[in-house]
């Protein structure tokens, strides 16, 4: 078959059964018939290979899995129910007690609870390494150090860091390079080209793309993936055939709405940063962000989120949202829908003042999934409600 991303997406599919149907079909069916006990001793033995209960896997996520390896590069993977538990499946099914984590300060708010709350119950550390100054990460690898985990872009300051340094960076030191790739999708971006040995994502987001399902990917090294499968099948993470059949379905539009995504985002961007009551405006393929350069080597086009800070504060900020009309208030992203959301009230409200700005999240910072509506509509709404909220130019200026 051929090897173009948007055919894999599409093509990739189960054998089909005795009904020659077209779609794949969805098998809801928790476990799977054995021919006799030989098989059935065998199958339980790993001697021979097939399906014994849904929580080992299922036709559908194996479907899913498959085309996930291929768009990613990954040699193997397993589905997970959400993107926290295959975050928490991964880090937990490679570590042991004394084992420590160095970690990228910008991480997802749950994934920071991860580290600083629940993984020191087992007594496995972690140590916060800065975006913005990667030559001090050198000193922060330990003995003990076995997993380098980052987020690019990350959520929601969409900071980028460099895949080729950290691939190298991570071999030298003999670290498990993990990579959220939850922002980018395999379409903009496959870390495992650049030395990722572990790719997570949340596939709530940009691989469902519709706001319909929660789901979970962890893709990598074989070798890796078999510590994370025995983990995962005793404790039970595992995705529904039904959602993994939604998340499926999707991928066959992944290319299509990303570039849709893209395009209307760095319009959106370029709109913002020229607007008065705008403060900055942070998007990875705009030239003023900080990694710009990083940004359009390693990624394909810039996503489909913008940060943006408004004039005026918190409150302006808060008024802000309050005016939209179009755009939902909603904690989810990467869906069709244009979502504005305030994160440091919400998605990192767990983190202190001084951790929201070591990570780039001020107070006034807003954070736009841009959907695939018509520009025209987008900008229209957030035209209106940057008025309607209160012009702070021309208040302070009068
Ligand atoms: C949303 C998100 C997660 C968590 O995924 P869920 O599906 O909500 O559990 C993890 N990482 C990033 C970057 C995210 O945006």
């Amino acid at each position: 078959m051929s090897n173009h991303f948007e055919t894999q997406s599409i093509r990739t599919q189960l054998e089909r059964s005795q009904h020659r149907e077209h779609a794949v079909p969805l098998y809801l069916t928790s476990s799977f018939v054995f021919e006799d006990a030989e098989q059935m001793r065998a199958m339980f033995a790993n001697e021979v290979e097939g399906n014994i209960y849904s929580r080992f896997s299922n036709p559908n996520t194996s479907e899913l899995i498959e085309k996930i390896c291929l768009l990613e590069g990954a040699e193997d993977g397993f589905a997970t129910a959400t993107g926290m538990s295959a975050i928490f499946t991964t880090l937990a099914g490679l570590c042991a007690s004394g084992d420590h984590i160095l970690a990228c300060r910008s991480v997802f708010g749950s994934t920071h609870s991860i580290l600083t709350k629940l993984l020191p119950k087992w007594n496995i550390s972690h140590t916060y390494a800065p975006v913005n100054d990667t030559e001090s990460w050198e000193s922060l690898v330990k003995p003990e150090t076995k997993i380098l985990f980052v987020e690019t872009p990350s959520n929601p300051a969409v900071d980028i860091l460099d895949l080729q340094w950290l691939g190298e960076f991570s071999k030298k030191h003999n670290l498990i390079l993990i990579v959220d790739n939850c922002f980018a999708t395999p379409y903009l971006q496959q870390p495992i080209q650049f030395g990722a040995d572990v790719v997570l994502h949340s596939a709530t987001k940009y691989l469902d793309g519709q706001g319909r399902v929660l789901g979970g990917i962890i893709a990598g090294r074989a070798d890796l993936m078999e510590e994370i499968r025995f983990f995962a099948r005793h404790s039970g993470p595992a995705l529904s055939p039904f959602n993994a059949w939604v998340i499926s379905k999707s991928l066959e539009t992944l290319a299509v709405r990303m570039d849709r995504h893209c395009e209307n985002a760095i319009q959106l961007a370029k709109w913002l940063e020229d607007h008065p009551d705008v403060e900055f405006v942070k998007y990875p393929f705009l030239p003023s962000h900080p990694q710009f350069k990083v940004a359009s080597r390693q990624m394909k086009r810039g996503g489909g989120i913008v940060t943006f800070v408004v004039k005026g504060g918190v409150e302006r900020g808060r008024k802000f949202l309050d005016n939209l009309k179009m755009a939902s208030l909603t904690a989810n992203l990467g869906d069709s829908r244009t979502i504005a959301t305030h994160p440091s009230s919400t998605t990192h409200s767990k983190l202190s003042e001084e951790e929201r700005q070591e990570v780039g999240i001020l107070p006034g910072l807003i954070r736009i999934s841009v959907g695939l509506e018509d520009i025209r509509d987008i900008i229209g709404d957030i035209e209106q409600a940057l008025v309607a909220s209160g012009s702070y130019i021309t208040e302070e200026v009068v």
